[in-house]
């Protein structure tokens, strides 16, 4: 299968309020390109320097997301371009994308990522850690967070990843409520494995890699 008809096949299964976004990371750029040729406009990267370097080659038009563990010290090199960053998990990332947000005058949108799954390994605040990364948003005014992230379990049970992406989307809607925040209205959770069930729990965002490029070598 090749990645335009792969990108195909995924995109009629998803209703139209669900955002794609391509999962590059470790594949080259002719890769990335006959995504894009076949319409793709969002791409995922999880290493800050690998994704800066895909940027500078590739169509300007391309609007490039920061899916993984974020490293404080290199958060300058995406600070100028940088769509979307979903692996916001503590402050101190916060801290630096703000401050290099107004060096490059602009405003960084991100997502908080939240620890779902009972993998000890994965990152993400926990709910109470949510609340006080809020309640000190106004420090923040070159940050905008604009939802949540989440990624389930990697397990079979079907159960375990349904309910791990519910408990997400409960806390997703009790802080839309709670704090009244202009444009929290992204969600991001399911990947190649998973996307179906995460949809199904209130997803308006998936990233998938492996299913559109194929497995990766590491
Ligand atoms: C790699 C990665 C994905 C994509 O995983 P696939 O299983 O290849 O779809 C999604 N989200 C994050 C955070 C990732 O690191």
């Amino acid at each position: 299968m090749s990645i335009a008809s792969n990108l195909s096949s995924i995109k009629n299964k998803l209703p139209q309020n669900i955002e794609l976004v391509a999962v590059s990371k470790t594949k080259p750029n002719e890769d990335i390109l006959e995504a894009y040729q076949a319409g793709q406009r969002i791409f995922g990267e999880n290493k800050i320097q690998e994704m800066a370097s895909k940027y500078e080659a590739l169509p300007k038009d391309i609007e490039w997301h920061m899916i993984g563990h974020v490293q404080t010290n290199k958060i300058k090199f995406m600070a100028p371009f940088v769509s979307l960053v979903h692996g916001v998990d503590r402050e101190k990332v916060l801290k630096e994308l703000n401050k290099q947000a107004q060096k490059n005058e602009r405003i960084i949108k991100c997502l908080l990522q939240v620890h779902i799954a009972q993998e000890e390994t994965k990152f993400g605040f926990d709910s109470g850690e949510l609340d006080s990364v809020l309640n000190n948003r106004s420090e923040y005014t070159h940050v905008e967070i604009v939802g949540l992230m989440g990624m389930a379990s990697n397990t079979d049970n079907e159960d375990q990843v349904r309910g791990e992406f519910k408990t997400l989307k409960t806390l997703f809607d009790t802080i839309s409520e709670r704090y009244g925040l202009d444009s929290f209205n992204t969600l991001s959770m399911g990947m190649s494995g998973d996307f179906s069930i995460a949809i199904e729990e209130g997803s308006t965002m998936i990233r998938v890699g492996s299913s559109i490029f194929g497995a990766r070598n590491y």
